[in-house]
């Protein structure tokens, strides 16, 4: 699927886009990353999510990137028997252990570490901290609280308990099978949530064993201060600020997201700006203005990609959310300020070969009237280098590996390509041109830059650039092989 724009689009599925003609148009829309969120929905209804998409990627034949979220030591209240119940300031309400549903006097709270570590006094945050309560008394499996900013709580609302800190594992039991569940699967990136150091991450890539790509959620305090460690063994970031704005001051939130934007740039590792992007338009169809700015300042700080949460899962207008962030991207895209931005924000990286060879196609193809970089890419990295040049022109990843072109569907500019294994470097340069012709992104009278590395197929040997015209014949008599 050809986009307009090369900032990446991640759609969360829900309840509002569960069917495969919901799916289908979200995708034509423009969502590159669907994102399927454990913490709701059954294992059977994932499954379902899942072969849609799957049908969808085979149908258009267009690779598409599927992201399961893990809970987490995610906090949630249970669930009501009424769905929800309304909180009003002044009243008193208790969580407890007790499975039972919840009413208007108490709700089931299935986290014993917090009654540990809850002290009269202490705040507690429902549903990204919308609704407030302080405890008054509490015990080993409850907390009589009164409510100090009231609101609507429901279903498995999220729950925040600032001011005390938790013994909590990294991945709880649910994480683990949901993780063997997925994996099994086939999913593409593994999202963790609520890291707090790099052995959590460590821990979720040894049982993900190479069958998923690792994005660490940053949406801890702890996170955030041991951020350059997390992002080393990581292979990309969510900026989660829907709870890091609950566990820090909000205003703290769009430093932090500049910073984690600029650092994963440079260490070439997608980062997907995440939260109430477009918050409104679960209910209406046209986002506020501050909405579009907010989503127009994370694509002017170079983000790979932009997601949608409640807006595209359970909000009234799924399709119209896509596509507004389809929008504000190529608005901003065209506005040479972007351009300005994000070229003064390059650096000039000197490692290996590859990073070179990169940096040239960039250059050559800025320099001259090429149409588009199309790179060889076993493993990711050679793209995900061309990626953290955020060259003028399209770029084109080719790659035999389907796990590959999924994973590169969240970053940047990334037009993803299946080929067949390589034998001669003649055969990629035809390749190459037909991709690109094919795509709309070169006619025959053009020329494209290609880079491949030799021996083929091996993943790490970016090696070569060759500019060639955009043609599937034969091209020299004396052409190299
Ligand atoms: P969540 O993560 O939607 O799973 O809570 C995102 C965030 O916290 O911003
Ligand atoms: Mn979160």
């Amino acid at each position: 699927m050809r986009r307009l724009r090369n900032t990446k689009i991640v759609a969360t599925l829900g309840p509002a886009s569960n069917d495969y003609d919901t799916i289908r148009a979200l995708h034509q829309a423009g969502a590159d990353v669907f994102r399927l969120n454990m913490s709701h929905g059954s294992h059977d209804e994932i499954r379902e999510r899942h072969r849609i998409i799957r049908k969808i990627e085979a149908d258009l034949d267009s690779p598409i990137a599927i992201l399961a979220d893990l809970q987490g030591p995610k906090l949630r209240v249970g669930t009501f028997a009424k769905g929800e119940e309304e909180l009003v300031v002044g009243a008193k309400f208790r969580f407890d252990l007790d499975p039972a549903e919840g009413d208007a006097t108490r709700a089931n709270l299935p986290h014993p570490e917090i009654f540990e570590a809850l002290e009269p006094g202490q705040g507690l945050l429902v549903n990204d901290g919308k609704i407030r309560l302080k405890v008054l008394t509490c015990g080993a499996d409850f907390a009589d609280c009164e409510v100090m900013i009231g609101g609507t709580i429901s279903n498995r609302k999220g729950v925040n308990v600032p001011d005390a800190v938790l013994n909590l594992a990294a991945l709880s039991d649910k994480d683990r099978a949901d993780l063997e569940f997925v994996c099994q699967l086939g999913v593409d990136w593994l999202a963790l949530s609520f890291v707090q150091r790099p052995a959590d991450v460590k821990e979720a890539r040894k049982l993900a064993d190479g069958r998923a790509a690792i994005l660490s959620k940053i949406e801890k305090p702890a996170a955030v201060k041991a951020f350059d460690a997390i992002l080393k063994v990581s292979d990309g970031i969510m900026v989660a600020r829907g709870d890091l704005g609950v566990e820090l001051p909000v205003h703290a939130v769009p430093p932090i997201q500049k910073d984690l934007v600029h650092k994963c740039r440079n260490a070439a590792k997608p980062v997907i700006v995440a939260t109430q992007m477009l918050e409104s338009m679960i209910e209406s169809p046209m986002p506020t203005r501050a909405e579009v700015s907010d989503v127009a300042a994370a694509i002017y700080e170079g983000t790979d990609a932009v997601m949608l949460s409640a807006e595209s899962a359970a909000g009234a207008y799924p399709i119209e959310a896509v596509q507004m962030m389809d929008s504000v991207a190529q608005s901003v895209e065209a506005d040479p300020h972007y351009r300005e931005v994000i070229e003064a924000s390059r650096k000039s990286i000197r490692g290996s070969v590859a990073d070179g060879i990169v940096a040239a196609a960039r250059e050559i193809a800025e320099t001259t009237d090429i149409k588009v970089i199309c790179c060889f890419t076993e493993s990711g990295t050679t793209a995900l280098r061309v990626a953290r040049e955020r060259p003028r022109v399209p770029v084109i990843a080719m790659t035999s590996k389907r796990g590959t072109a999924r994973r590169l569907a969240l970053s940047w500019g990334t037009n993803c390509v299946m080929t067949g294994e390589l034998e001669r470097f003649k055969q990629a340069v035809v390749s190459a041109a037909r991709a690109a012709r094919l795509g709309g992104f070169a006619t025959e009278a053009d020329q494209i830059v290609v880079t491949a590395g030799v021996p083929f197929n091996v993943a790490g040997t970016t090696n070569i650039l060759r500019v060639a015209p955009c043609q599937e014949r034969l091209i020299y008599a004396t052409d190299p092989g």
